[in-house]
């Protein structure tokens, strides 16, 4: 005979419920082992729901919401599940919620919980406590730097780039696998230079080492290492008694060796994923780590599967399903949902990209003009670059929108540039951030911001050197100014924000000289200073910055203000775990998903086949996937107007069109709104195509 539900479960499935309720027995010192837990199921079955609801059931049956860590994909994510866990526990604890739910301080993605608990531990894994974070620009450069320094640049033909260079490196650190294999796999046509590389990755890594610098794969890195001292990986365990993590189907061998190596019993241990949406292989997650989860442990893990869907209708969910029957591998089964009515989602046919940006801003307006309010609808597409023609049209049409997983705020020279001073300042051996501080003072080019970072790396203390350099005539009324300002934020005195505004006074005049569109850029810098008022201290600012930027803007400001209304842009790589009400794929067509127009490997279709899968799934009740006729092939776009005809993607074939309503827009009749005369190329695309 079950326990009635207490009210704040009262939501859930017996399924869930037994998920949010699961051990317990042995969490408070009653010396009861609690298997780990595994929940595993499809798309919308409320996984992350349910975990919210496990962290809120443990705090209040009064587990301190202190010892507990939560690894989300992104931080977005992260503050989502905590706003969740606050309503919930609300209803039980009422105004106390808010601390109870502040003092869940261990939530978010792998790497910026790395950073924090690396600064913590930096003496016991002999680091600098100093250590500045690299982002991927900013480790390929450093790559280049080490590259040249090496002469391989130069002396080796046709030797990587810098970017491909770092994808190796990065590559065989997160599968924690040897270079040969890595190359040998993913990069075969790189394989002849496997000595330099590994000559190249052994001074890169001795660089970044001697300047005090850790790259995004450091973070897990050092931390995996930190988790292979028993030790320290008993202190951490005994500081923690819920570790919890969401999207478990993304993680890579290190992420797993480090959760793995932290809970060695699996005690505490909750995973929650889908193997159908694994869509990051390309960063080296492996889906293997989902589903050999129960076994690595005894007793295993204990495993509960969710069935039903609350998210889609059940036309949208019957074609999402449909589409992901035909992968050849998959552990999840098929979802229900009881919402049976709604349309069946659409698959439009449009003549290029033009006409899809005209079809999707009429839709949004006409969903606005309904009572849809645009934030409850997205755009998805496979690659940044792809939602171009549409932000123009957005913008044209005064539509506001955020974009996700695109270009960053900071990725912007004006932020990088205040940014790099500051993290410069802090460590004055970082010499990427250096070259880029240097630079901006006139009179020096590259060659004299090296002489200037050598002088500093050869003083007896770093400030001595600034101290004793000579600078260039042209310098010479900046210099006492910049030497001012470097020391003054390398002590750090005026404290935080304060410290970003004597940056901001240094370099705004600076600015002002470089750019002619100051003013705007003056605009992005009082943004950041009131992103930067959010935190409590530059590191955190720093690294969490670096680690997860917040998100471009229709006016590249910085995060829209909290109450205003706009449509959301995103990859769909960013859009996991998110819904909305009606959502558009762009170029649901063959060369955009799958990407490769020739034929990959079964593994490399089916995670593009999951891709589809995840962007179709993330409507709730209108989903239209976009057919332009004529898509542009990546990266000749430059190259004036190559395109090829485009066909739906093969992920639905005429066996499952039934599941779709086809249109095309505009209608035929409807000739009059036409926004460019079709030109003859296209008919005779149609001609083919009636062929395909
Ligand atoms: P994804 O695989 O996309 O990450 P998910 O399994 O994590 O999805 P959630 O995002 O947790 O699913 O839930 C999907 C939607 O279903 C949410 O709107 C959530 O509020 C709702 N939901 C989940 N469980 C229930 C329930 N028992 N009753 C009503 N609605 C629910
Ligand atoms: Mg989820």
């Amino acid at each position: 005979e079950p326990k009635a539900a207490p009210a704040y479960l009262a939501g859930l499935n017996p399924a869930q419920r037994h998920a949010v309720e699961y051990g317990g027995a042995g969490e408070h010192g009653s010396g009861v082992f609690d298997p780990p837990l595994l929940i595993i199921a499809g798309a919308g079955s409320g996984k992350t729901n349910t975990l919210a609801h496990r962290v809120a059931h443990l705090i209040v049956s009064g587990a301190d919401p202190r010892r507990m860590m939560l690894l989300t994909f992104s931080r977005r994510a992260a503050t989502e599940m905590q706003r969740r866990v606050e309503r919930i526990t609300a209803k039980v604890l009422g105004p106390a919620a808010g601390a109870m739910t502040d003092a869940l301080a261990w939530s978010g993605t792998f790497h910026a919980i790395g950073a924090r608990l690396l600064r913590e531990y930096a003496t016991d894994l002999g680091i600098d406590v100093d250590f500045t974070i690299h982002d991927r620009e900013d480790s390929a450069d450093l790559m280049n730097l080490v590259r040249h320094d090496l002469g391989f640049s130069k002396t080796v033909k046709r030797f990587p780039t810098k970017h491909t260079c770092l994808s190796i490196y990065s590559r065989a650190v997160n599968a924690t696998s040897p270079l040969g294999e890595v190359l040998g796999t993913f990069f075969p046509w790189c394989a002849e230079w496997e000595s330099e590389l590994q000559s190249l990755f052994a001074a890169y890594v001795a660089t970044k080492q001697k300047q005090n610098v850790l790259d995004y794969d450091d973070l897990l890195l050092y931390w995996a290492h930190m988790m292979m001292e028993p030790a320290l990986a008993g202190q951490l365990s005994d500081r923690f008694d819920h570790v919890m993590v969401d999207e478990y189907q993304d993680t890579n061998r290190l992420q797993s060796s480090i959760l793995l190596n932290f809970k060695p019993t699996g005690q505490g241990l909750t995973v929650v994923g889908d193997d159908a949406q694994s869509i990051y292989s390309f960063r080296a997650a492996t889906v293997r780590n989902i589903l050999d989860f129960p076994a690595h442990f005894s007793p295993p893990a204990a495993l509960i599967t969710l069935e039903q869907n609350y998210r889609s209708t059940q036309p949208i969910l019957a074609a999402a399903n449909a589409v992901i029957d035909l992968a050849s591998e998959r552990f999840t089964k098929n979802l229900w949902s009881n919402r049976a009515s709604g349309d069946l989602p659409a698959l439009v046919s449009v003549a290029d990209d033009n006409a899809q940006a005209g079809y999707v801003a009429d839709c949004v307006l006409a969903n606005r003009e309904a009572g849809l309010r645009l934030k409850a609808q997205a755009v998805l597409f496979r690659t940044s670059s792809h939602s171009a023609t549409l932000e123009v049209e957005l913008t044209r049409r005064n539509i506001p929108f955020v974009k996700f997983g695109g270009l960053k705020f900071l990725e912007s020279a004006h932020i990088k540039d205040l940014l790099a001073l500051l993290r410069w300042s802090q460590n004055l051996r970082d010499r990427v951030a250096g070259f880029r501080v240097a630079q901006l003072l006139p009179g020096f080019g590259p060659g004299m911001a090296a002489k200037l970072l050598d002088a500093i790396e050869g003083g007896a203390r770093p400030i001595r050197g600034l101290n004793a350099f000579r600078p260039p005539t042209a310098a010479a009324e900046h210099w006492i100014d910049f030497c001012a300002t470097i020391k003054a934020l390398h002590l750090g005195k005026a404290g935080w924000p304060a410290d970003l505004d004597l940056a901001s006074r240094w370099y705004v005049p600076l600015m002002q000289h470089r750019f002619d569109d100051a003013p705007q850029r003056e605009g992005d810098i009082a943004q950041l200073a009131q992103i930067a008022s959010s935190y409590p201290t530059r590191e955190r600012f720093l690294t969490e910055l670096t680690l997860d930027p917040p998100d471009a803007t229709s006016d590249q400001a910085g995060p829209p203000l909290l109450d205003e209304d706009y449509l959301i842009l995103s990859t769909i790589h960013s859009a996991k775990g998110q819904e909305w009400d009606s959502v558009f794929v762009l170029n649901a067509v063959d060369g955009c998903i799958p990407s490769d127009l020739g034929v990959g490997t079964t593994a490399e279709i089916d995670e593009e086949r999951r891709l589809l899968y995840v962007a179709m799934t993330r409507a709730k009740d209108q989903l239209h996937l976009m057919l332009p006729q004529r898509f542009y092939v990546h990266g000749q776009r430059s190259m004036g107007d190559r395109h090829i005809y485009a066909q739906r993607t093969r992920f639905i074939p005429n066996a499952l069109t039934h599941h779709f309503q086809s249109r095309s827009w505009p209608a035929a009749q409807a000739n009059a709104s036409l926004r460019r005369p079709i030109s003859p190329l296209d008919v005779r695309g149609k001609l083919r195509g009636m062929w395909g």
